[in-house]
């Protein structure tokens, strides 16, 4: 004999009570007990309804009709015409007894708890009816039950529980009554002695196909739900879950106390009794295999099978010096709490007994500090125990496995997780039985919290980086190309799995959860909402995405203001923008240490030579104790590109129009033509070598005119380019004489920096340097006499493009 229970979302309308009705006259045992749901989603309207209703909302009606128009439709979707008309006026009448008990509530202004189960019930009562009279017209041997009549309750402490002895027996006699008909029981109601309509509790269809399994002694009672089997976390939420196929009675209920709503947590206890397995399937997929839950598992050897979380908990404290020493203090807590009916999730007591901190429902938590207030009023008045605090909104996440006992470090691994993703744990508590370890976050952590624990637990080997690019043009756009043509060799090889979430330009900005299309984010782009920044860090913020990368792609001083705000929330920052990194020293001090604060990475290798490994080569020195003495370089791409090009048979302004249109110069050329743009390289050259150094500390000889430097547009100060070409061919004259190369220099020494145009003259390291290239000469303690030479191209799209991926995966690995 076997039980088969289908969940709300498997009868939800009349295309899915069709598939159950093929899983159904598929099964092979001659003897079926099928407990349906309520068509999914009703009995959430039903209580909704009557809460309106309760509080004499006229709108209740509109609800009540929409609950009509449901079981109507899947009456008319399911039956032959013919058979329609018996049905739909049964189903009228039904639902005008409950009309009636909403419009008593109504008038009233109030519902009592036995008017709640009796309105909430004709969810099931309804569902039933109509799948038995689908399954009869389709030919089936069956007979619906009510099932009111078999499950029995008593009220216990304000609780509703079952009353197995009478309930038991009740089965056993339908079952015997029925011969081999497929009996169809509306799940989750029930009545109590009295005949009143009573309910099991939310998600309680589960327990009633349980408790029909446990009196019947079932082969294997059947979860047929809308995911396939009892997952690594909740797959609505954690995308890579995977189903687990083999777990023990003693994990799956630890999954379901702490949240895993796919099977309700008392539904364990009559099938573990009697040692019948369960088996959770889904009705969509009915050929996946599903997961087993027997008395022991098959977890070859695994410690961690699933992680769960409970939302809305509350959080109350008892503590005071009153406490310590003082027996009996903790027994009246729980005894207070247990004879208000509020049950307790999770327990954690300081081992100096100066506090008891637990979790429960957040709808208790009114009721429990006035029971609490009132039974400790001795205590409190005289001091010894303050005034129970209460916290709302948080939840509770748990690892749970039957082998975690035998392990170490696991808890280790699970708190070291949270705290690298900035989520703040409120309280701990780990199960004596050692097959759980639980904590208390904010509600609003708990995604990536499971996420990122997934992650290690789950998939170690694959890690996810979360990137948002803020500026796609020349740098950006090409930096989007190498993640798309990149993707499949990092996840194979660097296990990292880099999405780009949202991007903005200066005009629009767009969001994609599961990542953007990088082969078509220039149309999804433009038709984004405005640009905005501040709403662009909420929207990253609110995300909450682990392994977050903010990546600024632009020359913007005010995008470069902002990247406090996201070092501050642990969203690492990568940028090819020099402003931050030479503005004032405090600002760049600062970026640094909120960066080491909040464990997210601040990096921003193409500030300086583009794609070439120059800031991360002198951190690696200074590090591992080397001490820089001097920094010769030619750092400016652009003014190598101008001055390589420029000699008498060309001009000074075409060579610079020239590479600006190539993308070897700002979007501004003065800003490189006026060294400004070495300055600040060679500054951030020496900070990172240690030294405390400000944009005025740096020396510059302009070898521009200074009607040039004085200009404010681009047209403007390209004509005074023109008007100077005799200057400019005089410099070069003279350096061809001297048988010499103009080169751009910068040079930090004994804490001085400097930068000027130069003569180099033939054989110095610089003079052969080709193109947009640069190079930098480290004269260090270990290398004092033959410099460290870093060399190779220093501007251009796709080199620096190719340097802010090289941040991005230093930050992955
Ligand atoms: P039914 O209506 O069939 O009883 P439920 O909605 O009660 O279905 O339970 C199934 C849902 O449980 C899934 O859709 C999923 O969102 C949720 N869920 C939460 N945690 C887990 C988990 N660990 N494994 C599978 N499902 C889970
Ligand atoms: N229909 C009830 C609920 O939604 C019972 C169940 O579906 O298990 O809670
Ligand atoms: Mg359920």
């Amino acid at each position: 004999m076997k039980v088969l229970k289908f969940g709300g979302t498997s009868v939800a309308n009349a295309n899915n009570i069709s598939l159950v009705k093929n899983i159904i006259a598929d099964q092979e045992t001659d003897k079926v007990i099928v407990v349906v749901s309520a068509l999914g989603g009703i009995t959430d309207l039903l209580l909704k309804t009557a809460a309106l209703a309760a509080a004499q909302d006229i709108t209740y009606k509109i609800n009540l009709k929409e609950i009509e128009d449901r079981h109507l439709t899947a009456i008319k979707e399911l039956i032959p015409i013919l058979s329609q008309s018996k049905m739909l006026s049964k189903v009228k009448s039904e639902l005008n007894i409950l009309e009636t008990l909403l419009e008593g509530a109504f008038l009233i202004g109030e519902i009592t708890p036995k008017l709640s189960d009796k309105i909430v019930s004709y969810g099931e009562l309804l569902s039933s009816y109509i799948i038995s009279e689908y399954f009869i017209a389709e030919g089936l041997d069956i007979v619906h039950i009510d099932s009111r009549e078999v499950i029995k309750t008593n009220l216990v402490l304000g609780k509703t529980s079952v009353n197995y002895e009478l309930t038991n027996n009740n089965c056993k006699k339908v079952v015997e009554n029925n011969g081999n008909k497929v009996l169809v029981v509306g799940g989750f109601i029930a009545s109590s002695i009295n005949g009143d309509s009573t309910t099991l509790g939310r998600g309680g269809s589960d327990y009633t196909a349980a408790i029909f399994a446990n009196a019947i002694n079932a082969e294997v009672l059947e979860i047929w739900t809308d995911v396939s089997g009892m997952y690594t976390a909740n797959p609505k939420i954690v995308k890579q879950a995977m189903a687990i196929p083999h777990i023990s009675y003693e994990e799956a209920m630890e999954l379901s106390h702490f949240g895993a709503k796919v099977l309700y947590p008392p539904s364990i206890q009559p099938v573990l009794s009697k040692g019948i397995s369960i088996l959770v399937k889904n009705t969509f997929e009915p050929n996946a295999p599903g997961t087993l839950i027997t008395k022991n598992q098959n977890g070859k050897g695994k410690t961690v099978r699933g992680i769960s979380h409970v939302e809305d908990i509350a959080l109350l404290s008892l503590e005071g010096s009153g406490m310590v020493g003082i027996p009996g203090i903790s027994k009246r807590f729980f005894e207070v709490l247990s004879n208000a009916g509020i049950s307790v999730v999770l327990i954690t007591q300081a081992s100096s007994e100066h506090s008891i901190c637990i979790g429960i429902s957040n709808q208790d938590t009114d009721k429990a500090v006035a029971v609490i207030a009132e039974a400790f009023d001795y205590e409190i008045s005289r001091g010894k125990i303050k005034p129970v605090i209460a916290e709302k909104d948080l939840s509770i996440i748990a690892l749970v496995g039957d082998n975690m006992k035998s392990h170490q470090g696991l808890s280790g691994k699970m708190f070291s997780t949270l705290g690298k993703n900035n989520v703040n744990i409120r309280a701990i508590a780990q199960g004596a039985s050692e097959r759980n370890i639980s904590a208390v976050i904010q509600k609003s952590d708990v995604k990536k919290a499971l996420n990122s624990l997934h992650e290690v637990f789950f998939e170690e080997n694959v890690k996810q980086l979360n990137l948002f690019v803020m500026g796609v043009g020349n740098v950006g756009a090409k930096f989007l190309d190498q993640i798309q043509q990149q993707k499949k060799y990092l996840k194979e090889k660097l296990k990292l799995n880099i999405r780009v979430i949202g991007m903005s330009n200066s005009r629009t900005m767009i969001f994609e959860e599961e990542g953007i299309s990088l082969k078509h984010w220039e149309e999804a782009l433009a038709q984004g909402e405005k640009a905005d920044m501040p709403r662009f860090f909420d929207r990253v913020k609110q995300l909450n995405y682990r392994n977050s990368i903010f990546v600024d792609n632009t020359a913007s001083e005010a995008v470069s203001r902002t990247y406090h705000s996201y070092l501050e929330n642990s969203i690492s920052v990568v940028t090819c923008n020099k402003i931050a990194c030479s503005s004032e020293f405090g600002n760049y001090q600062q970026l640094k240490d909120l960066a080491r604060k909040y464990n997210a990475p601040f990096l921003f290798e193409t500030n300086v030579g583009a794609g070439l490994p120059i800031i991360d080569t002198l951190k690696h020195m200074v590090a591992s104790g080397d001490k820089i003495l001097k920094i010769q370089a030619v750092l400016s791409g652009s003014l190598n590109f101008v001055f390589n090009h420029f000699n008498d048979t060309t001009t000074f302004h075409d060579v610079v129009l020239q590479a600006q249109q190539e993308g070897y110069t700002e979007p501004d050329p003065k800003i490189d033509l006026s060294g400004v743009d070495v300055m600040r390289k060679i500054l951030i050259l020496a900070r990172e070598s240690g030294n405390e150094l400000d944009m005025e500390d740096i020396g510059n000889q302009p070898f521009l005119p200074q009607k040039s430097l004085e200009t404010t547009n681009n047209t403007d100060f390209f004509r005074t380019l023109r008007e100077h070409e005799d200057m400019f061919q005089e410099m070069y004259r003279k350096a061809v004489e001297a048988d010499s190369k103009l080169k751009y220099v910068a040079q930090f020494e004994e804490g001085k920096a400097s930068v000027a145009l130069r003569n180099i003259a033939k054989g110095h390291d610089f003079y052969n340097l080709e193109g947009s290239d640069n190079i930098v000469l480290f004269y260090t303690e270990r290398y004092p006499n033959q410099p460290m030479i870093i060399k190779g191209a220093g501007a251009g799209a796709d080199v620096t493009a190719s340097g802010i991926f090289a941040d991005i995966i230093r930050i992955g690995r």
